[in-house]
């Protein structure tokens, strides 16, 4: 086989990276659809742009229904019924759920996102949720056919998602033997999910992450009347595989997830989750960008020659190779890592801290890495790569959010250096990396950390991007070593 025919399908690269695949029939059944069916589906999704919702039925009453083709209900019901969600919690593992992402996303990265906050939904759920609310959703969210519950996670109200301490201003009051929510979330993902999940803060708490608390917020009041509003759906660029929009609740019926004051150890959590899927789709998509770039550089002449046998096109080809291969690593060490560790509750482990840092190291790099990739897919079709009919240019689009949501690279880098500053997260990681092969490189990558870690703290933030970008590749090289060359 040649080098580079490892691109030409997820299964087939992640065949190349790992020892063992559990369920792989499943995974071959996945990729066999989406050639056969999902491609033409999401294709058609892509190009007909933002749905639109129908906010009232014809006799006037609010229903708030989003308008997509039906087809785009089969491929989305497609991954629920595969077990993108169900078997996370059936089989006690998260590495089944980040495989079925791993191939879907090659095809459609954006319709993870509603595995993802779906996820983000059930295991909180499953960890926090009272008997009485795990018994009424947990079973629908689990459902292993078409009429699965999809969940949701909406914490970014207008004033930021950096700062949820200062911009949560939906307030929550106790009712009965529940709670009622009012406030607006601004960036709201698979907007009429049955079931959400949203940060609140109860009346009267601390102001800050600290006084923030998580609810469960169904679709549908106890009395069948709509709990939650649509206000609008956000025409965007990057993916058109999951409707986000603004939401309204007023007075809308909630049930607590753990305690009234441990809301951000939830939210947290939740964003682990989205922050590891994050990662594995970025690679996904930055392994399909380069499938479509090798396919047409292996179509295309110049100078006599197919594009893809030129020189420096093929070394680029080969470079990016390699660079793919090590995000992949970084990225599935975050797998690895959550998948020991995504039922702790606080206090953590040191493990669960480890976890962290790998995690925003691989959110940061995977999707830098998955933007930079598009761009140069885009270049290797020159200038068909910018027309939309040929697309090329939408892995470009899908690629610009990924470094945007669950948290940007700010957020990634800021809160890497907390974890290594408070809990020293940086030796368990290079502990591990020594195991590897020890080397003269990690070693000045280490002292390189710790000069970072004891300088002022405004010297410290101005200074973290260089050093982080550098330990993030780093990681990424030696952790690739686990696999094969
Ligand atoms: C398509 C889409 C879907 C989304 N879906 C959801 C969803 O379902 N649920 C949900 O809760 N959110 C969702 N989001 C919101 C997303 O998580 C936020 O956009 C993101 O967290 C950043 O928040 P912000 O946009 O308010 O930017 P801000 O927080 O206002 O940040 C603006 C800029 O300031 C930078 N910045 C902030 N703090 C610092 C700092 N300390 N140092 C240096 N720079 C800093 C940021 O990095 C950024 O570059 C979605 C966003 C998009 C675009």
């Amino acid at each position: 086989m040649e080098l580079l025919d490892i691109l030409r399908s997820p299964l087939c690269f992640l065949q190349s990276r790992l020892p063992t695949i559990p369920h792989l029939d499943v995974l071959t059944a996945e990729q066999d659809w989406w050639k056969t069916e999902g491609v033409a589906i999401s294709g058609t999704i892509d190009r007909g742009g933002t749905p639109w919702v129908r906010m009232f039925d014809r006799w006037g009453k609010r229903i708030d229904e989003i308008l997509y083709p039906r087809e785009y209900q089969s491929m989305l019901r497609k991954g629920y019924r595969s077990g993108v969600v169900w078997r996370a919690l059936e089989e006690n593992s998260l590495i089944p759920t980040y495989l079925l992402m791993y191939t879907i996303s090659f095809y459609d990265p954006g319709v993870c996102c509603p595995y993802t906050v779906s996820l983000g939904t059930a295991v909180p759920l499953a960890k926090y949720g009272s008997a009485e609310a795990q018994a009424r959703f947990l079973p629908e969210l689990l459902r292993k056919d078409d009429s699965v519950w999809q969940g949701a996670t909406w914490m970014t109200e207008i004033g930021g998602g950096s700062d949820l301490g200062a911009a949560v201003s939906t307030i929550a009051r106790p009712a009965g033997d529940g709670w009622r929510l009012t406030g607006d979330k601004y960036f709201a993902s698979n907007a009429a999910a049955e079931l959400a999940v949203a940060a609140a803060r109860p009346e009267g708490a601390s102001p800050g992450v600290r006084g923030l608390a998580v609810f469960l917020v169904p679709r549908y009041c106890k009395d069948g009347s709509l709990n939650y509003f649509i206000r609008r759906l956000k025409d965007k660029i990057a993916t058109r595989s999951v409707p986000t929009g603004e939401v309204e609740l007023r007075d809308s019926e909630a049930y607590l997830l753990g305690a009234a004051d441990a809301g951000i150890y939830l939210i947290l959590e939740v964003l682990n989750l989205s922050r590891v899927a994050n990662s594995v789709v970025s690679v996904a998509l930055a392994q399909r960008a380069m499938a479509d770039a090798l396919a047409y550089a292996e179509c295309r002449t110049a100078f006599g020659k197919r594009i893809v046998d030129l020189p420096l096109l093929r070394r680029q080809f080969e470079d990016r190779l390699r660079t793919l291969r090590s995000a992949f690593a970084l990225a599935w060490e975050s797998v690895r890592l959550l998948d020991q560790v995504w039922m702790e509750r606080p206090p953590y482990s040191d493990r669960y801290h480890l976890f962290r840092l790998v995690a925003h190291l691989a959110k940061y790099w995977t999707a830098e890495c998955a933007a930079d990739t598009a761009k140069w897919a885009m270049e290797v079709h020159g200038g068909l790569g910018t027309l939309a009919e040929f697309g090329a240019e939408r892995w470009l689009r899908e690629a610009m959010i990924l470094a945007i949501w669950e948290g940007t690279p700010h957020r990634q880098i800021l809160d890497g250096l907390e974890v290594m500053e408070r809990k020293q997260a940086h030796k368990m990681l290079f502990a591990q990396l020594t195991e590897i092969a020890p080397s003269g490189e990690l070693r000045e990558m280490e002292s390189e950390v710790q000069r970072l870690l004891s300088l002022p703290p405004e010297q410290k933030e101005a200074e973290a991007e260089g050093v982080f970008r550098r330990l993030a590749v780093c990681a990424a090289d030696q952790l690739s070593r686990k696999y094969p060359q």
